[in-house]
């Protein structure tokens, strides 16, 4: 690891100044940053530690509910409120890592952690990720865990991030303060697509922080489940994920549909086409089925990753099920 100099400040003024120098890095629960640092991925020549800003703490709003981005995972999953009111969100919590690494990673790092490609955390080989201009050799080698939607010629890296499912498909802001003030984003505004340029990742801009999620209450949010297929049942990232939220007329149909999927995107992947298309269907396989097919349309699958095409189908059918029996 390259030596950097560090603080901590308790003033987010000093804190946004300080993360806006080039060099600069922010530290939160540290679980991403750290073993990146380690492995020479990463050299700030200065850290900023934001643990002790006032941005941790979750509160029920006339909004939905308000997450502070230094809230622990495990906070938020062990909280009683969002529990009942948003259990896609608590969920994907739960499928994420581990216990202790849940104690420690915070709500805002987890948004920004950086991809799992093979080839981004092997520094010997290329990566336009991490080294721009130098290749991509996921496009045509090991890229079974890669994406099928949002890629370019420069990368086809997913994002990892199983919260980011869950919150893209409830509508989630972000709440950001930086050296030009506040902001309000949706979470589905934050990724950028890689295009041309992969290694930049958000649209925040130097010195800018999360402070804090707002996830808006509804019928959905409230009737919603987190389905994640992975190689292990633990401590592993997605496959494949989807994140659904429904309700219901009293007919028993789908009157609304939130619907996002995970490990297929080079960001949280929503599904908008696939939502309308479920308005008034049944809460059976035979009919959700045939619209889940939808969501396969525009999909670029490469060599080893096409069976996400049909796994992610599966994943949305079965989710959309565990959804209807929430009571
Ligand atoms: C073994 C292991 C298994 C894992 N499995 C999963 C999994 O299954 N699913 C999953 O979703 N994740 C998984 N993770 C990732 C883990 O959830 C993230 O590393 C963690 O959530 C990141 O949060 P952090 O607070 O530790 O961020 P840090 O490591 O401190 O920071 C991550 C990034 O976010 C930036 N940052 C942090 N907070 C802020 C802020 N408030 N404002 C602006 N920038 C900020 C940092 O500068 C850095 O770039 C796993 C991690 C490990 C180590
Ligand atoms: S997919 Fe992206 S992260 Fe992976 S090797 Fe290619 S450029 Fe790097």
């Amino acid at each position: 690891m390259q030596p950097f100099s560090y603080s901590s400040p308790a003033d987010p003024r000093v804190a946004m100044a300080e993360a806006a120098v080039p060099g600069a890095e922010v530290l939160a629960g540290g679980t991403d940053m750290m073993q990146l640092m380690k492995e020479g991925q990463r050299s700030p020549r200065h850290v900023v530690d934001i643990n002790g800003l006032p941005y941790r703490g979750i509160a029920v709003t006339a909004e939905g509910i308000r997450i502070g981005a230094l809230t622990r995972l495990s906070e938020a999953a062990e909280d009683q409120a969002l529990r009942q009111g948003w259990p896609v969100v608590v969920e994907a919590l739960e499928a994420s890592a581990s216990p202790q690494v849940r104690n420690l990673a915070t709500m805002g790092g987890n948004l920004l952690q950086r991809t799992r490609c093979l080839y981004f955390r092997d520094w010997a080989t290329p990566c336009n990720k991490r080294q721009p201009g130098s290749g991509c050799p996921a496009l045509d080698g090991q890229n079974r865990n890669n994406a099928v939607f949002g890629g370019s010629d420069r990368c086809i890296a997913t994002h990892a991030s199983d919260l980011a499912v869950a919150l893209v498909a409830l509508d989630t802001l972000v709440l950001t303060e930086g050296p030009n003030g506040p902001r309000r984003l949706p979470l589905a505004d934050l990724h950028r697509l890689p295009g041309d340029s992969p290694q930049v990742e958000t649209v925040l801009q130097p010195g800018e922080l999360i402070t804090a999620l707002v996830i808006p209450a509804s019928a959905a949010a409230r009737r919603s489940r987190y389905l994640k297929l992975r190689d292990r049942a633990s401590f592993e990232w997605a496959l494949v994920s989807a994140a659904a939220g429904i309700d219901l007329d009293t007919g028993g149909n789908i009157r609304e549909a939130r619907l996002a999927v995970g490990g297929v995107g080079t960001k949280p992947w929503r599904l908008p086409r696939i939502e309308q298309a479920l308005i008034g269907a049944r809460l059976s396989p035979e009919a959700l089925r045939p619209v889940a097919e939808l969501a396969g349309e525009g999909a670029r699958p490469r060599n080893g990753n096409a069976f996400k095409v049909e796994l992610m189908k599966r994943a949305i059918v079965r989710a959309l099920l565990a959804a209807g029996e929430v009571t």
